[in-house]
C-alpha cells in the first residue's frame, strides 16, 4: 500500500516501493506512515484491522488517526512530531467488543528534503499481557501455599545462598535469619540420630547441590536459642537450568519431633510388653514342670505302693507257710501242703512281677527276638481264645463283635507281647460293657503304619479316668481290677517303637488305639491258631487252682481238644495207671495241693514214655530243661503259647 500512497514516477522506484510494501506487510507490528504534515500517508493490514480504517483513509490527521485508543495519544504524538521517539507507550484498544492492550512506538521521519514525518509501530500485547497477569497470580498462590505449608521450606542457589524460605523456616531460627547455607548449619548443628555430628558438606542441602536427592533422612538440630532440639526428616531436590546444571536446591523440611517420641515410646511400651510375656511364660513353664515332676512322682508313688501290696500278699502266706513248715516239719504230707502254698504265693507275685515288668521295660527292642506278625490274624486268634468267655462276662446282655481287619497288617515285635496287649483291651471293653454292647475291632496298614483300634459301647471314661488309665495300679475297678492292664498296653507299644491313644466319651464308649511302624513280610509267622486245620488231642490237664484250671479247659476245648481236668496229683496218678483211659498230652501244674507236679512228670513219663508232657509253673523253669517233659509254660500261661504247645509234635512217638 505504501506504493499507492506515495504514488510512482518511475518504474525502478515503483519497484523499491512495492518492496517496502511486502516488507510493511511482513512485519508482526501494526504500522502507519504519516507525512510531514501528519496525514496518514501508508498503513499494513495489521494497523487496519486494529483501528478499524481501511485504505481510502489516506490524507486523515494523525490525531485522528486511533480512533479506538482508550488513551488520548496526543502527547506522544506531539513529541514524536517534535523529532523525539516515544518507545512502547501501553495503550488500550477498543477492538471488536473487548480490549487489546498494543505497545505504540512513534519514530519521528526525516527523508532527503528534511521534511518531517512519524511512523508508527504498534504490537499487541494482549496475550503477554494477560500470560503475565496469570504468571503472577500463580506465583501469588504458591507463595501463600508455600507460606502455609507445616514444613519449612528452603531455596539456596548454587553457591548456596539462600534465595527463598517460607514462613515455617523463617520461625524456627527467629530473631536470626540464616542467609547461607553454612549459617544455617551453624545455627542447626544438625547429628545424626545415633549422635554423629554432620560436617557442612555432609547436609542435605549441601548433597544436593552436587547433584543428590536426599530423601526421608531423619536429622537432630538445635532450635531457638539451642537447647531445644528437634527431630526432622530432610528431603532435598537439586534445582537445574535446562542444560542441566545445578542451580540451586529446595529442602524441605518436616519436623517429626512428637511422631519420633510417639514411636520411642510405642517401641518401648512393646518391649516391656515382650519382657513381661516372656517372664509370664517361664513362670508358666516352671509352673507346668512342678505339676508334671508332681504327677510323675505320685505315679511312681502309685507303683511302689501296688507293687508292695502285691509283693506284701504274695509274702504274707509264703512267710505264715515257712512258719508252720518248721512247725510241722516231720509230717511229710504238712511239709507239702506248705510247699505247696509256699508255691503258689510265689507264682501269683511272679505274676505281677512279670505284668509290672511289661510296663517298666519300655526301651524299644533290639530286634534279637523280633519276628513279623500280622495283626489282623493276630485279632483273629485273641477273639476266639476269649470269646468262650464273653457271655459269662457280660452278664446283663449280649455282646455283639463287628471286626473290620485289613490284609497285611504286619509288625515287627513279639508275638506273646503283642497278644497280651490285645487280650487286655478285649478284657477291658468286656468290663465296660456288663449290660452288653458292641465290640469292634479295626485294623489298618499304611506304607509306614500298622493300627489296631479295640473300642466298645460302654461306659466310656471321665477326662481324670482316661488321663490315668496307663498309669501302672490305677483302677477304678477297686478289688477286682489290677490295674495292671492298661500299663501294659502302654509299655508293649512303647518297646514295639509305637503308641497307645484312648478316645472315650463318658456314658458312650471308649476306643483304644495302637498304633506301630509297620513291618516287613519276610519271616511272617503262621498265626498260631488255625481252626480245624490241628489234630484234636486227648489232654488231662492237672491244677488245683479253680479259675485256672476252667480258663485252660475252655481253652482247650475251644481249639477242639478232649479235656479231662484233674485237681491232684493223686487223681492224676490215678487216671495214668488206667490203661483204658487214651491220652496223648498231660498238662500239669508244678504246685499241687499234694506233691510236687515234677514228680507226677517223672511218673508219667515212666508209665506212659511216649506221652507229650509239659508243665505250667510260675517258677523260673529249671535251669536245665527236665529231660522228662517236652514244653515249659510260664504264668500267666498265655493262650496261644498253650495251644501251640498242645499242637506241638508227639516227639516221643518217634522214639
Ligand atoms: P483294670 O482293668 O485292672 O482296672 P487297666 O489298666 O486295664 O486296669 O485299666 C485302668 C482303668 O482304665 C480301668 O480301671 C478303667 O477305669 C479304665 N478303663 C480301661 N479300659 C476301659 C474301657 N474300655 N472302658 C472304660 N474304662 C476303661
Ligand atoms: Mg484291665
Amino acid at each position: 500500500m505504501l506504493s499507492s500512497a506515495l504514488g510512482s514516477t518511475h518504474d525502478d522506484a515503483g519497484s523499491e516501493l512495492a518492496r517496502l510494501d511486502a516488507l510493511l506487510e511482513a512485519v508482526p507490528l501494526a504500522v502507519a506512515l504519516f507525512d510531514g504534515s501528519l496525514a496518514l500517508a501508508a498503513t499494513n493490514a495489521r494497523y487496519r484491522e486494529l483501528t478499524g480504517l481501511d485504505v481510502s483513509q489516506v490524507g486523515r490527521s494523525i490525531y485522528d488517526a486511533f480512533p479506538n485508543a482508550l488513551a488520548d495519544l496526543t502527547e506522544q504524538v506531539d513529541i514524536a512530531a517534535g523529532g523525539v521517539p516515544v518507545v512502547s507507550v501501553r495503550v488500550p484498544f477498543q477492538h471488536r467488543g473487548g480490549r487489546r492492550l498494543v505497545e505504540a512506538t512513534f519514530v519521528p521521519l526525516t527523508d532527503v528534503h528534511g521534511a518531517r514525518g512519524v511512523l508508527f509501530a504498534g504490537s499487541d500485547v494482549t496475550e503477554r499481557e494477560d500470560l503475565r497477569e496469570d504468571l503472577a497470580r500463580s506465583v501469588a498462590q504458591l507463595e501463600s501455599i508455600f507460606d502455609v505449608l507445616p514444613d519449612s521450606v528452603r531455596v539456596v542457589d548454587a553457591d548456596g545462598n539462600t534465595v527463598r524460605t517460607n514462613a515455617q523456616a523463617l520461625q524456627e531460627h527467629a530473631p536470626s535469619t540464616p542467609q547461607t547455607l553454612r549459617e544455617l548449619w551453624q545455627l542447626d548443628r544438625p547429628r545424626t540420630l545415633a549422635g554423629t555430628t554432620l560436617f557442612v558438606h555432609e547436609h542435605p542441602t549441601a548433597r544436593a547441590l552436587r547433584g543428590e536427592r536426599v530423601r526421608g533422612e531423619t536429622l537432630e538440630v538445635r532450635r531457638g536459642s539451642g537447647d531445644v532440639t528437634a527431630v526432622v526428616e530432610v528431603n532435598t531436590n537439586p534445582l537445574y537450568d535446562p542444560h542441566r546444571r545445578v542451580r540451586g536446591a529446595v529442602t524441605v523440611e518436616r519436623d517429626v519431633t512428637e511422631r519420633t517420641r510417639l514411636q520411642q515410646q510405642v517401641k518401648t511400651e512393646a518391649e516391656r510388653l515382650e519382657r513381661m510375656v516372656q517372664e509370664r511364660t517361664r513362670e508358666l513353664l516352671a509352673l507346668q514342670e512342678a505339676a508334671a515332676r508332681d504327677r510323675r512322682l505320685a505315679a511312681v508313688g502309685q507303683l511302689a505302693a501296688g507293687v508292695m501290696h502285691d509283693v506284701n500278699n504274695a509274702l504274707n502266706p509264703i512267710m505264715a507257710a515257712a512258719y508252720l513248715l518248721e512247725m510241722n516239719a516231720e509230717n511229710p504230707a504238712a511239709v507239702r501242703d506248705y510247699a505247696a502254698r509256699i508255691a503258689r504265693a510265689a507264682e501269683t507275685g511272679a505274676a505281677t512281677a512279670a505284668r509290672v515288668g511289661r510296663f517298666i521295660r519300655q526301651e524299644p527292642l533290639l530286634g534279637a527276638r523280633e519276628e513279623t506278625v500280622d495283626l489282623s490274624l493276630m485279632v483273629e486268634e485273641v477273639v476266639a481264645m476269649t470269646r468262650p468267655l464273653w457271655q459269662e462276662r457280660a452278664k446283663g446282655g449280649v455282646v455283639k463283635l463287628e471286626e473290620s481287619l485289613a490284609p497285611r497288617t504286619l509288625v515287627k515285635g513279639i508275638a506273646g507281647e503283642l497278644r497280651e496287649a490285645l487280650l487286655n483291651l478285649v478284657q477291658n471293653a468286656l468290663d465296660a460293657m456288663a449290660g452288653g454292647g458292641t465290640l469292634r475291632i479295626r485294623t489298618a496298614a499304611t506304607a509306614s503304619e500298622v493300627s489296631v483300634e479295640v473300642s466298645d459301647t460302654g461306659t466310656g471314661m471321665s477326662e481324670e479316668v482316661r488321663e490315668r488309665a496307663f498309669e501302672p495300679f490305677f483302677t477304678t475297678k477297686g478289688v477286682h481290677g489290677t490295674g495292671l492292664g492298661l500299663a501294659e498296653v502302654y509299655g508293649i507299644a512303647r518297646r514295639h517303637r509305637g503308641r497307645a491313644e484312648i478316645e472315650s466319651i463318658p456314658g458312650e464308649g471308649t476306643l483304644v488305639r495302637l498304633v506301630f511302624p509297620a513291618g516287613t513280610s519276610d519271616t511272617t509267622k503262621r498265626p498260631a491258631l488255625q481252626h480245624g486245620a490241628r489234630p484234636p488231642r486227648r489232654i488231662l490237664l492237672v491244677e488245683d487252682h479253680v479259675d485256672s484250671r476252667e480258663f485252660m479247659q475252655q481253652l482247650l476245648e475251644s481249639d477242639g481238644h478232649h479235656v479231662h481236668s484233674v485237681r491232684s496229683l493223686e487223681e492224676a496218678r490215678a487216671r495214668l495207671d488206667d490203661d483204658t483211659f487214651d491220652l496223648d498230652v498231660l498238662v500239669t501244674d508244678i504246685g499241687l495241693p499234694d506233691g510236687s507236679g515234677w514228680d507226677l512228670v517223672a511218673f508219667a513219663r515212666k508209665k506212659r514214655p511216649s506221652l507229650r508232657i509239659g508243665v505250667v509253673t510260675g517258677w523260673e523253669p529249671r535251669n536245665e530243661q527236665d529231660p522228662a517233659c517236652d514244653f515249659t509254660l510260664r504264668k500267666p500261661v498265655g493262650a496261644a503259647d498253650l495251644l501251640e504247645e498242645i499242637a506241638g509234635q508227639q516227639a516221643r512217638t518217634q522214639n
